[in-house]
């Protein structure tokens, strides 16, 4: 049995392949892959500006799909079955996985990619999904669990203000997740057709940044207190500079976004001692956290709809991450298997 699956040889090559299919372990799931999301870090990959791959790679970690096969040790997953799928295999006995810190796995397998027909994941890796959680939604639940991850690092009380810097799917998603907890949040992106959704989606107040409106807005919305937590969701170090002042005494700051190229953060550190300021990154996510992340999609709170405006056919991978390049577009996903019934 063979699948198709995109290859990206080199920077800027990705080509169309068709492969053997992987065997299948008596432990193992085969799904047919729905839908997969691209993430920054596939474009990253696509455009060589990621030090730590090798190609030929596969690509692609935000996926859905239907089981069509189960190995013979399987249990409680049965083709047909609407699943989501953690693409990244993790090893469970490295110093990181038996400290909690899977994330970190120093044996993390991404070799598998959900740009394919097909995927092959161990059934732990494969989670079911109930009639009305839509596959297109649960391809966002690999997203979600790294802002999940974030947030919980953060441990925000309720009815804290928050600021989320950038309005990409990731930010828009942070906004949903704190507005969900009973968060006050305000937004800064440089799109304008962002900050309007982010106050569709019910962000308090959205700036331009480098406007001199944020500095000025935020005094204004926290009664000159400063906002107690600022996520930084984007891969501009200005924005981490830009937020870090805009911070309550005793505020926490957590970069979201990997910063590429590298750059240098510029951080007065008086103002980190006096003002008690917190600075912290979160990266990945866990078991728990992709579980809860699924949970949260499954009951169906959420606006994820408005959060994917393109959807690709395989075929047409390239143009799928040039829409992602444009910086324009929310969550671009990829459909992988126009036969599949996608309901
Ligand atoms: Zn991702
Ligand atoms: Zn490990």
């Amino acid at each position: 049995m063979r699948l198709k699956a995109a290859v990206c040889y080199a920077p800027r090559d990705i080509r169309i392949e068709h492969e053997e299919i992987e065997r299948l372990g008596p432990g193992d799931v085969r799904v047919n892959v729905a839908y997969c999301g691209v993430c920054p870090w596939d474009l990253r990959v696509y455009l060589g500006l990621s030090s730590s791959v090798h190609y030929p790679l596969h690509m692609g970690h935000e996926l859905s799909g239907v089981v069509t096969e189960t190995g013979a040790e399987v249990h409680g997953l049965r083709p047909g079955d609407r699943v989501c799928v953690d693409a990244i295999r993790r090893c469970g006995t490295c110093s990181a996985c038996t400290r909690g810190l899977e994330n970190h796995c120093a044996n993390a397998d991404f070799s598998r990619g959900g740009f394919a027909t097909h995927i092959t994941a161990p059934a732990s890796n494969v989670y079911p999904l109930r009639d009305s959680t839509p596959l297109l939604h649960a391809a966002l639940t690999e997203p979600l669990a790294c802002i999940l991850r974030a947030q919980s690092r953060l441990a925000l009380q309720k009815g804290t203000t928050a600021l989320v810097l950038g309005c990409g799917p990731l930010g828009l998603l942070h906004l949903q997740a704190l507005i969900s907890q009973g968060m006050r949040v305000l937004v800064s992106d440089p799109l304008p057709q962002r900050r309007n959704m982010a106050l569709a989606l019910g962000a308090s107040v959205a700036f331009a940044p480098s406007s001199g409106d944020l500095a000025v807005g935020v005094n204004q919305y926290t009664d000159g207190w400063g906002v107690e937590a600022a996520i930084v969701a984007t891969g501009a170090v200005a924005a981490a500079e830009e937020a870090l002042p805009l911070l309550a005494f005793d505020g926490k700051m957590i970069l979201f976004a990997g910063i590429h190229p590298r750059a240098n953060l510029v951080l007065d550190p008086n103002a980190v001692h006096y003002r008690e300021t917190w600075i912290t990154g979160s990266s990945d996510y866990t078991r728990a956290e992709f579980m809860q992340s699924l949970e949260l999609i499954q009951r169906g709170e959420l606006q994820l709809t408005p959060l994917i405006t393109d959807i690709f056919a395989l075929d047409h991978i390239a143009e799928a991450l040039a829409a992602v390049q444009s910086g324009e577009r929310l969550k671009v996903v990829v459909q992988c298997n126009p036969d599949l019934d996608l309901t």
